[in-house]
């Protein structure tokens, strides 16, 4: 479905839309209207043209399948792709992700995986330091390879019940170390602080995340104007918790930085919050936005998830795309929101997705 066509618009926005299962399409509903409303006011500077994908596990029921086979060609044609979630009973979690989330990030070779972690005002952190310290972290996570390289196998099932092997390995190139690595870097020094802290378990994992290890080296060596630290996995998660303030971009592989960036999030208050974009920074190919929390099947269908992580993803996609001031204006529309105590349930407020969503679109006119 296309919609919102007006010829006298001076540039206008492919975007392919896949709300998902779960709260995805009602998250995705509300970052849609955000941006809409944006480009109504914009007096013809720019416009989103959406084209709605009805793939996920209802597709999957009918199909057999997550998305057609020649679900990422149709996916080249757009701009951009705004996903909302993934996962539903009726489907193996792997399954699902794999037939979806994943497919279209290494279908597309979105390389690099951004998610920001930012505190906002009238949201209160359980983190104690969060009410007089600024913190805002930058989670960086490969996105193409290490843990979800999906190499290997099961097998010998044969030998009867218990008797199954399984074998996942990890992958790590050092052209693909270093392309997120140098990312990383590049993001720092946009940042307020520019500093880049590693992560890896390099310790017990001796080959791969010791290159990786050796080439995060080299490319701190290349930028003297960002400093850089090195951490082992779990003593981050500490450091997260304990002295967030010593965060600013955070690089990591696949699996670790998945797991760090719902910790962060946790922290600024709610999985809710969180924002992430998959990018192919070459832009050879569409980037994909979408919130961080999965389909949240606990409140689905009622109407109450928090919109905030879906909004932000879509101001990601904004400036993806060129439009710099509509990410930033976004971003102020949400905080303007917490601010004033317009709070979705997760984080303790009695405001429902709508609400929240017509705040922020209300706020947008500041
Ligand atoms: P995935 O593996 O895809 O990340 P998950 O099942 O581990 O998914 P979520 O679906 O993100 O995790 O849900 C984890 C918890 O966070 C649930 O209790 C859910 O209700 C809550 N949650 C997630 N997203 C939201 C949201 N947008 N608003 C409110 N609560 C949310």
């Amino acid at each position: 479905m296309t919609t919102g066509r007006d010829p006298a618009v001076t540039r206008r926005f492919q975007i392919a839309c896949i709300p998902g299962d779960g709260v995805g399409p009602e998250v995705v509903n509300a970052g849609r209207a955000v941006l809409d409303a944006l480009a109504a006011e914009s007096g013809g500077e720019f416009a989103f043209d959406w084209t709605s994908f009805d793939w996920g596990s209802e597709y999957y029921q009918r199909h057999g399948q997550m998305m057609p086979d020649d679900g990422l060609e149709r996916l080249r044609e757009h701009d951009a792709i705004y996903f909302g979630a993934v996962g539903w009973e009726n489907v193996p979690d792997h399954v699902s992700l794999w037939g979806l989330r994943l497919r279209i990030c290494q279908g597309l070779d979105q390389w690099a995986n951004i998610r920001p972690v930012r505190f906002l005002p009238g949201v209160t952190s359980p983190l104690r330091v969060a009410d007089t310290a600024e913190l805002d972290w930058l989670v960086v996570r490969e996105n193409s390879e290490g843990e979800y390289a999906g190499l290997g196998g099961r097998n010998l099932s044969g030998r009867g019940p218990g008797g199954e092997v399984a074998l996942q390995s990890s992958l790590f190139t050092e052209v693909g170390c270093e392309r997120i690595i140098r990312f990383a870097f590049e993001q720092a020094r946009m940042r307020s602080r520019p500093k880049v802290t590693s992560v890896t378990k390099s310790n017990a994992q001796q080959y791969g995340m010791v290159l990786w290890d050796e080439v995060f080296a080299r490319v701190a060596a290349d930028y003297p104007d960002v400093e850089s630290d090195s951490c082992l996995v779990d003593a981050m998660a500490a450091r997260f918790v304990l002295a967030p303030e010593e965060l600013s971009v955070v690089v990591a592989s696949n699996l670790n930085a998945d797991i760090l960036s719902d910790l962060g999030s946790a922290l600024a208050g709610s999985l809710g919050l969180a924002a992430s974009a998959n990018l192919n920074p070459e832009r050879r190919t569409p980037s994909m936005f979408e919130p961080v929390h999965g389909s949240a099947p606990d409140i689905a269908g009622r109407g109450i998830a928090n919109p905030i992580g879906a909004i932000e993803s879509a101001a990601l996609m904004a400036e993806h795309l060129g439009l710099g001031d509509v990410g930033r204006r976004v971003r102020a529309a949400v905080e303007a929101t917490t601010a004033s105590g317009v709070l979705p349930r997760d984080l303790g407020g009695g405001a429902d997705t709508q609400v929240v969503t017509k705040a922020v679109v209300a706020n947008l006119a500041d």
